[in-house]
């Protein structure tokens, strides 16, 4: 066991937010009857003092969440090297040219979402011999300015990346809209796993990872839940 720190210390709340998160995840599935060792919690280190990163690891927590390729390239590497069980997503929007970086720095990519990015996948993967599980994002909420595969094109990007161009897909990724119910969004992308046989469900955030894990989730992703408020990009 690392040496616990005075509870008044800020620096003792990461420890704190992720053993509270945890049990909330738990107590979600027990709710549900589910097993809450089936349930991954995916702490969004995204715009993060690199000190509390470092405080989530000595905490034991290994699974972490990047939207940024160039941020994580930036960040990962140094603690890779001292941790090497890390297990790092990739969860934003991934442009066609970062393929090869992202699939060299990740473990999964959860943000798959055309198969111009599919094709890309594929080829940084036979180049450089890792095989990242990816994750199809889907735009549950249709939301115009939102990326991800819309529901009614997910079954044929999913058959698309997986069958034809041979990738590890192993799951679905949603981010529901802001202002709506997420449930709703939650079961649709349950029910377009559960039809094309794919078993890792990503959603949930801060704000609704409890009823993420209700609806089936096998991944949830908090960010400021864990880490506290983010900085502001202008000074990250
Ligand atoms: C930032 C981010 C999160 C975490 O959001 P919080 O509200 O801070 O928990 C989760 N998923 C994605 C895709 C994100 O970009």
């Amino acid at each position: 066991m690392t040496e616990r720190k005075p509870q008044t210390e800020p620096s003792a709340t990461i420890p704190e937010n992720l053993r509270a998160v945890k049990e909330e995840i738990a107590a979600a599935a027990k709710a549900a009857a589910r097993e809450p060792g089936a349930i991954t919690l995916v702490a969004v280190s995204k715009l993060q003092d690199e000190e509390k990163i470092r405080q989530a690891l000595e905490a034991g927590h290994r699974v972490f969440g990047e939207n940024r390729v160039q941020e994580a390239k930036a960040k990962w590497p140094q603690f890779r090297d001292s941790t090497p069980d890390i297990v790092l997503h990739l969860i934003g929007p991934l442009q066609t040219n970062k393929a090869r970086d992202a699939v060299e720095l990740f473990d999964v990519i959860e943000s798959l979402d055309r198969l111009k990015l599919g094709r890309a996948l594929a080829d940084a993967m036979e180049k450089s011999g890792r095989r990242p599980d990816c994750l199809i994002q889907v735009n549950t909420g249709e939301e115009p300015q939102k990326t991800g595969v819309l529901p009614a094109e997910a079954d044929s990007l999913i058959a698309a990346c997986r069958d034809d161009l041979g990738l590890p897909v192993v799951g679905l990724m949603c981010i529901p809209p802001q202002d709506e119910e997420p449930s709703l969004h939650f079961a649709l992308l349950d029910e377009i796993a559960r039809r094309n046989g794919l078993a890792d469900l990503s959603m949930g955030m801060s704000g609704d990872y409890a009823i993420a894990v209700r609806f089936g989730a096998t991944h949830v992703r908090v960010g400021t839940g864990v880490f506290g408020p983010r900085l502001d990009p202008g000074t990250a």
